[in-house]
């Protein structure tokens, strides 16, 4: 049986431009944020639902009013849990379908999930591959991407599981503190020996 790959990291620490050099390679990625926006498109059943428990949230196009969602889960435990019980089985099974129709089509399967320690999705997948950067590349990284300061970047970071405990227990590390030529290489010899299994 093909193994299904969990690929996780830290904010910035080069997630999906791994990510695209594996689909450019014949992996199939499975992005969780990407089944997140989907989870709660409009007219979906997830929508829907978050509509009748968080009256108020649909603009008046039908689509989901995050700002406003956003401020009520906030600074609310509580709220925040009750939406992540609605949003994260629908995002889980909407995962699950597109691994099994990549995985029926013989590809390899890669499932992009950024907080996957955080939600403890280990389960999830076969092998956990960690996109690791020390916090000073980080936080430089993300400084630049997302024209931050270095307070902005600390409080990103710092909100995560940190960077040396997902290294700890990753099964493969893959480090990105050099330039994109010595990523690119070792993702071909991690291709060259899963492709070899
Ligand atoms: P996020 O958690 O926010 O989704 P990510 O983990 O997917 O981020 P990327 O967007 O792939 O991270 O990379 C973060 C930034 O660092 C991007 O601007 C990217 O172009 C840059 N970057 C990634 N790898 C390298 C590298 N080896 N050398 C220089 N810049 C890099």
């Amino acid at each position: 049986m093909m193994t299904v790959i969990g690929l996780t990291g830290g904010i910035a620490s080069g997630k999906t431009t791994v990510a695209n050099y594996l689909s450019e390679h014949g992996f199939a990625v499975i992005d969780a944020d990407i089944a997140a926006r989907k989870a709660v498109e409009k007219g979906s059943n997830g929508l829907q639902q978050i509509s009748e428990v968080f009256p108020g949230t649909l603009n008046e196009d039908g689509t989901l009013n995050r700002k406003l969602l956003g401020s009520i889960i906030f600074n609310d435990k509580e709220k925040r849990e009750i939406l992540n019980q609605i949003v994260h089985p629908i995002v889980r099974n909407i995962m699950d379908e597109e691994k099994d129709a990549a995985l029926k089509q013989g590809k390899a399967v890669i499932m992009d999930i950024p907080l996957l320690y955080e939600n403890h999705l280990e389960h999830t997948v076969d092998e956990i591959w960690v996109v690791y950067v020390p916090y000073y590349i980080q936080k430089s990284r993300l400084m630049e991407r997302n024209n931050l300061s270095e307070s902005e970047a600390d409080a990103r970071i710092n909100s995560q599981m940190p960077m040396e405990d997902k290294r700890k227990k990753a099964d493969v590390v893959i480090d990105n503190s050099d330039d994109l030529c010595a990523l690119y290489q070792q993702l071909d010899s991690l291709i060259k020996k899963y492709t070899s299994i």
